[in-house]
This record gives C-alpha cells, structure tokens and sequence, in this order.
C-alpha cells in the first residue's frame, strides 16, 4: 500500500494539479521509491533532471541537499508576508511544470493555496472580488480583461490559474501566454 502523502497546506491537492504523479521513479534526495515523484522542478545550482519524492520536499531536505528553492516568492517578500510562510512556498512547497514564471498570490497576509488550472466555469463565473483583486497591478484595460474573462476556454495561449486565500477563500487567478 502507498504511504499517505505528506500535507502541503500551500498547495493541497498536488495529484490534481500534476505536479505530483503515481510513479516507481527513485527519489534522487532519500534514494528510494515510494510510489509518487515530483516532476515540477527546483531552482538549484545542480542538475535540473532532478526528481523526488514528496516525503523529501515536505521535510525540506530536497531543498536543503540541493541547495534549491521550488518557488519564485518575490511576490510574497515584496509584501510582508511572513518570512515562515515564505520559507515554507519557496522551500517545502511543489512548484507547479508548465510554468514559466511563477508568481504566487496571496491574501489576508499569507500565501493562497495553489489549485492549478482554473477551468472556463472559474473564470467566465469570477465573482466581483475575484475579478477585481485580479485587475490590480494589470497593464491592460478592464475592458480587455472582461472580454477575456467571458470568454475564457482553457487554451494553448493563455492559461489561468487558480488560488484560494487560506483565511477568507476568495478565489484569486493567474494568467499566462504561452
Ligand atoms: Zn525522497
Ligand atoms: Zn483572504
């Protein structure tokens, strides 16, 4: 039987977001197999091939033994959120594949829980708040952004994704281009 996996309170479900899959692969930190590996990455200094095992990023150890860092947390930093919490996205969180550049959201002082893909229902349905927590810091203009929402399919150009604030659980999304 499969160990349970580690909790990772920034991003719960990483079965669900891909990032982290059934797998036989042997852990390159701990060096065992232990049926799911992680394929998402870590910023390091040494071989970007590497895989592990969520055992290893939950307990720091991948990070520490190859002295890498999952996420970009410049976002977080940028606004005070505490240093605990930014250690733990940067250090003992999954990051997520297809990214390019990783911005991770926050609310109510801590850093949003990661959901992955945000389908066409989540965001063609964005409520009032989500919608305009979204605008802040946009270049383009509301009305482009509300075109794109109404009419938002899960695409190869642009893809959302999604967060919930761990407090008050408003959705918060993401976009990218491809
Ligand atoms: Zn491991
Ligand atoms: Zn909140």
């Amino acid at each position: 039987m499969k160990e349970v996996l580690p909790v990772f309170c920034y991003h719960p479900d990483p079965i669900a977001t891909g990032a982290i899959d059934g797998s036989d692969e042997v852990c390159d930190c701990c060096k065992r197999a232990r049926g799911y590996i992680y394929r998402g990455g870590i910023y390091s200094k040494c071989d970007a091939e590497l895989v592990f095992c969520p055992w290893c990023i939950a307990d720091g150890s991948a990070a520490t033994e190859f002295e890498g860092t999952f996420n970009d947390v410049d976002s977080l930093i940028e606004v005070g959120i505490p240093e605990s919490v930014v250690k733990e996205v940067n250090e003992r969180t999954p990051s997520y594949s297809s990214w390019q550049e990783k911005v991770w959201l926050h609310h109510c002082g801590d850093a949003c829980e990661f959901h992955g893909d945000a389908s066409a229902r989540d965001v063609q349905g964005a409520t009032a708040d989500t919608f305009e927590a979204f605008l802040e810091g946009q270049e383009e203009h509301r009305e482009h952004w509300i075109a794109e929402f109404r009419n938002y399919v899960p695409n190869e150009d642009l893809v959302f994704y999604r967060y919930v604030c761990r407090h008050c659980r408003v959705v918060r999304l993401m976009y990218e281009y491809s």
